[in-house]
This record gives C-alpha cells, structure tokens and sequence, in this order.
C-alpha cells in the first residue's frame, strides 16, 4: 500500500484521487493468520497541510475460539483516517517539516519520495480489530480443564470441578464428626 502523492501535492486543496485495495498483506498479525488479501479502497485528499487519507480495508482471518482453541475464520474490516504532512516541499524541495523544536509522529510523515506508506497503519488498524475473545459458536463448551478433552465432542471422565471453600467446610465437619 504505497501511493506516490507527489501530483496530489501540486495540486490544490480538496483535489482527491482513489484507489482500490487488492493485494496480498505484506505484513503479519500476532493476534490472527490473514487467509487472503487485502481488499477495500483509500481516498487521497489534498488538505492545506497534507494529504487526508480513508482507508477502508478488509482481509479475512482465522484466530483460535478462547474457550475450546479450535480456528475460527472470520472477516476483519477497518476504517480509519489520518493526516500524512510532507517533509519536502514539492515546488521548491526546502524542507517544511518538521520545524526545529516538533517532534512528528513518523508514521504521520510522507517520506523525501512523495510516496505515502499505509502498511503500518494497516496492520496496526487490523491487529487492534482482532476480537479479544473469540469463539467459535456462543454455547462453545470448551475443553475440560483437567483432562483437556474437548467437551463440545463429549463429557470425560473427570469428577466436576468442586469449589474449594466448600471442600474445606466439609474438612472441618468430617474433622469434627471423627473427634
Ligand atoms: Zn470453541
Ligand atoms: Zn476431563
């Protein structure tokens, strides 16, 4: 996702370009596997300072249901925008940005080649839309804590699980019943 936005820059305020997204991520999720390419569009508007850039991407992923580890695929789509600022002036090539003294979010900055990179934002965008709980259906019965067997394919053999204040009152009673 790399856009040469050196015409744009030449261009006035409130001029747009577009594009479609299809192309393969070149690029990794932590949370999830991607299971094919990218798809979406962005739309490139010239602003005073920059170009605004919307993003619309969508990709499909498989992740792991949290409750019994099975993969679950599911479509991931995001929307962002952001401003991107150059740092050569495409006229005159002086230096406009950063100014002594600013300390500029770098992946806010269109690189000495005019050239707009999305991937970062991309795949920060994407990582953070990954579902933090996934599962695969909603009534998932997840896998014995125990034994491990996956209670979605039958129960085992395990005792249920007994809560420990309980065991421990019983203890005491049994204790007492023997003194
Ligand atoms: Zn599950
Ligand atoms: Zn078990």
């Amino acid at each position: 996702m790399q856009y040469n936005v050196a015409e744009l820059l030449k261009g006035p305020a409130g001029a747009t370009r577009q594009f479609e997204i299809a192309e393969e991520p070149e690029f990794a999720l932590e949370a999830a596997r991607m299971l094919g390419p990218l798809s979406g569009s962005v739309r490139i508007m010239r602003t005073q300072d920059g170009v605004l850039a919307e993003v619309q991407v969508s990709v499909s992923i498989e992740a792991q249901c949290s409750r019994c580890l099975r993969s679950v695929p599911t479509d991931l789509e995001v929307r962002f925008a952001d401003e991107y600022r150059p740092t050569i002036d495409i006229r005159t090539g002086f230096r406009i940005w950063p100014l002594p003294g600013e300390e500029p979010d770098e992946e806010l900055v269109i690189g000495d080649d005019h050239v707009l990179r999305l991937d970062e934002a991309v795949r920060q965008e994407l990582e953070a839309a990954v579902p933090v709980q996934m599962l695969c259906r909603e009534a998932c019965a997840g896998l014995c804590p125990r034994c491990g067997q996956d209670l979605n394919e039958g129960s085992c053999q395990c005792e249920p699980e007994q809560d420990a204040r309980w065991q421990a009152l019983r203890d005491a009673l049994g204790q007492a019943a023997t003194d």
